[in-house]
């Protein structure tokens, strides 16, 4: 009889969990999701295009809610932003990764992982004393964690140079996320201290579609060349695509093609075979 009343109170407390969770705002969701860690990372690799080595990989946020069904970034991300709690979730995925990838960081000083940032914490700075914190305990150099950041996130652009300044003083690169699709302030690329342009999927996914965006793929990674940034481009699906992408002379290169985001462990076995090849 034991395990009947076991079975019956686990189901019992699974449901009592659903109900609580069925009437909690989006917020207190969100705020418990965080305090029982619900927010995990996982890695996308970045392949140079030249080499096919992979050179890092973006950590993208997941939220592994139990019992719940699965909610896109692209719908918890808006909300924590507009809660108030995204930068306690940006310090979540920098410990995250930090703990999961530090072995792996420290055996190789030319790997880097990418962390996401928005417009709460380009205003705070919360994440730089957060990474300050966490980095010499992981023995990780700062050059190994990159910094993405959309245009979007520079509300206040006065404000967000002098954050990516003291990002840069450090030695964390630097990235400017999405490009294309915000307002597209090419003053911005000259504004801001910037080491990396990340091309938007959206422009990636016009190569041999449309003609005229394809054209206009090549001319921001011609431009971002003689600014002397480092090209990233995105969501890259096909070898045509790759092909475009080489001869405009796009650095690097992350998408479906190479590989999906994966777990840590996943992505420590890819790293193995990457090398290998
Ligand atoms: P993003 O920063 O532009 O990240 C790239 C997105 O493209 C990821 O979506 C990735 O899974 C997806 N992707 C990668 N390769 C391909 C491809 O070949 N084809 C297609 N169709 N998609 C591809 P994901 O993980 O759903 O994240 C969506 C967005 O949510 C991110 O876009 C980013 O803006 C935001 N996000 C995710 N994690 C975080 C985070 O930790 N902090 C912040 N602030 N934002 C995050
Ligand atoms: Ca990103
Ligand atoms: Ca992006
Ligand atoms: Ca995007």
């Amino acid at each position: 009889l034991a395990p009947l009343a076991a079975l019956t109170s686990a189901i019992l407390i699974a449901l009592i969990i659903w109900v609580s969770r069925q009437r909690m705002s989006p917020r207190s969701e969100l705020q418990l999701g965080l305090k029982r860690n619900e927010f995990i990372a996982v890695y996308q690799p970045i392949i140079e295009l030249a080499s096919g080595r992979c050179i890092g990989a973006e950590a993208l946020a997941r939220w592994h809610r139990p019992g719940g069904a699965a909610i896109s970034p692209d719908v918890f991300i808006p909300l924590a932003e507009d809660n108030n709690l995204i930068e306690q979730l940006t310090e979540r995925i920098i410990r995250v990764s930090a703990g999961e990838l530090g072995p792996l960081l420290r055996g190789n000083k030319d790997l880097h992982i990418s962390i996401n940032l928005s417009s709460a914490d380009m205003a705070s700075g919360h994440f730089l004393r957060v990474l300050q914190e966490v980095l010499p305990q992981a023995g990780i150099a700062p050059a190994q964690i990159w910094l993405e950041a959309t245009e979007r996130s520079f509300i206040d652009v006065e404000r967000a140079r002098t954050i990516l300044d003291q990002a840069r003083a450090r030695g964390h690169p630097v990235a400017i996320d999405d490009f294309g699709t915000g307002y597209s302030n090419l003053s911005l690329l000259e504004a801001l201290p910037l080491d990396t342009l990340k091309i938007d999927k959206s422009f990636v996914a016009a190569i041999g579609q449309d003609a005229s965006t394809s054209v206009v793929v090549a001319h921001i990674i011609s431009m971002a060349n003689n600014l002397g940034l480092a090209i990233v481009a995105e969501g890259v699906e096909t070898r045509e695509q790759e092909s475009y992408l080489v001869h405009a002379q796009a650095r690097y290169a992350q998408g479906w093609l190479y590989a999906r985001p994966m777990s840590a462990e996943k992505f420590t076995s890819f790293l193995q075979d990457n090398a290998r090849t």
